[in-house]
């Protein structure tokens, strides 16, 4: 039964079987609003700093997994096989895992939690979830709404935690038995490490990694469409997604315009606070984030890029970047190899269909690709030449709950989204009944 009163959405502590608790020895860590530094209670656009009108986007994007898997939980079907002998009986079941781990990043601190809790809790699993160290606030205030839902205690559980200590409690949720699967989003390198502890007990996983995206441009694209798509996919959220472009590769015939229109594109950009309405790109989440993004911007420059426009900290100082445009683009550079997670967009060219595919597939990762084109037999050829596990077709946007998200190659194992997200978090299991004509 839903309290009569207001739900208290702003916690500072953590949510386990039902209890809201510190730490045993009363440890804490400070939240920090990426824009200004300070220690805070308010939610996601304090926390991760992105514009208010994509967090509401988020939110309504979180909220709809719980409904999609609310109602997915009625649709858990079984299959009833024809047998193999007279005499028996075929019939497979679904169940859930049991209780599942999750532990999420910090670049949706509400879609990334809805996104693992709901198909677990959907399948009928519990769940024990840590958030990212930068953003668990958002991950409090869904467990308070959760309890005020009348979610049994103990169905969803937020453990919280700083940087220091995500290994121990990462090594607990993959060592301890009861826990039977993790679900992780997060860096490539923390995903390895967490499937190979997953290992000892042969705990499932879902992982959901890092990528290199590459967003194609032909020559016979809606250029106007393109550099629109491009525009979204490159700068939404700063930059700080694992889908957004990293590199953006353009056929020779558009190549100037597309650069020069795109360039345009990113200097009309306004980078503010996330509170303020005309912000369209916030901070970045931390001074980690941030070293990344000049380390790379650095790199390519000593390596020959040409810069368009941004290149250096914005005015607003903290960790606010400017948009940033960088042409000449080769792979031996860092930005071509890894994700940049920032406004930065590197541009190169290429000359045919052939090219670009062994461009786009040259990287161990596999999570989406986007390409712009008009031509049918060109959108068949490289939708299936792509290496990816999602790929956008004259799109930069394709996050939705209905649609299979994951990726192959080192960008993960399994699927958020659609049917397939609840199967995720269950079991078949075979039932072989003998003697039936007996
Ligand atoms: P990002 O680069 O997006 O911050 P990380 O992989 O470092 O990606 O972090 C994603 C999540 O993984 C966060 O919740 C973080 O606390 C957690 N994490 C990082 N290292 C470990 C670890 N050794 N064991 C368990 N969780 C970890």
């Amino acid at each position: 039964m839903m309290p009569s009163g207001p739900i208290e959405l702003s916690r500072n502590q953590a949510f386990i079987n039902g209890v809201w608790c510190g730490a045993d020895d009363g440890a804490s860590f400070a939240v920090l609003n990426p824009a200004t530094g300070e220690q805070l209670a308010a939610l996601l656009t304090l926390e991760q700093g992105k514009p208010l009108a994509e967090s509401r986007v988020e939110i309504a994007y979180a909220a709809s997994f719980l409904e999609w898997y609310g109602e997915e939980g009625k649709r858990v079907y079984g299959d009833v096989i024809p047998p193999h002998r007279a005499d028996n009986r075929i019939v497979v079941s679904k169940q859930p895992v049991g209780v599942c781990a999750g532990i999420t990043p910090w670049n949706f601190p509400s879609a990334m939690v809805t996104r693992k809790a709901a198909p677990a809790l959907g399948a009928g699993c519990t769940m024990v979830l840590k958030p990212a160290e930068q953003t668990p606030l958002s991950a409090l205030a869904i467990a308070a709404l959760g309890e005020a839902a009348g979610l049994p205690p103990g169905v969803l559980s937020i453990v919280t935690t700083d940087a220091a200590g995500a290994p121990a409690i990462g090594a607990e949720l993959t060592s301890n038995p009861t826990v039977r699967k993790l679900g992780f989003t997060g860096s490539t390198v923390v995903g390895k490490l967490l499937m190979a502890q997953c290992a000892a007990n042969v705990q499932k996983v879902t992982l959901e990694l890092g990528g290199n995206a590459p967003f194609i441009v032909m020559d016979d694209a809606d250029l106007d469409a393109a550099i629109a798509g491009a525009l979204v996919c490159k700068y939404r959220n700063t930059g700080q997604t694992c889908i957004s472009a990293n590199r953006i590769m353009v056929q020779d015939g558009v190549f100037d315009a597309f650069v020069e229109r795109f360039t345009a594109g990113a200097k009309a950009l306004t980078v503010g606070l996330g509170t303020e309405t005309a912000s369209m790109l916030g901070p970045l989440i931390d001074d980690q984030g941030l070293d990344k993004v000049e380390a790379h911007v650095a790199d390519a420059i000593a390596k020959g890029a040409t810069l368009h426009t941004g290149g250096a900290r914005h005015a607003l100082g903290q960790t606010f970047y400017q948009p940033t445009v960088l042409t000449g683009i080769a792979p031996e550079m860092a930005i071509c190899n890894e994700e940049t997670i920032g406004p930065v967009a590197g541009i190169m060219h290429f000359n045919n269909e052939e090219e670009v595919l062994r461009m786009a597939n040259d990287t161990p990762y596999g999570l989406v690709a986007y390409f712009y084109s008009r031509d049918v037999g060109r959108i068949w050829r490289l939708s299936e030449g792509l290496e990816y596990g999602m790929i956008g077709i004259n799109t930069g946007m394709i996050s939705t709950e209905v649609a299979p998200f994951g990726g192959i190659k080192e960008s993960g194992i399994g699927r958020y989204g659609s049917h397939q997200g609840i199967d995720e978090y269950l079991e078949a299991k075979y039932m072989c009944m003998g003697g039936i004509d007996a």
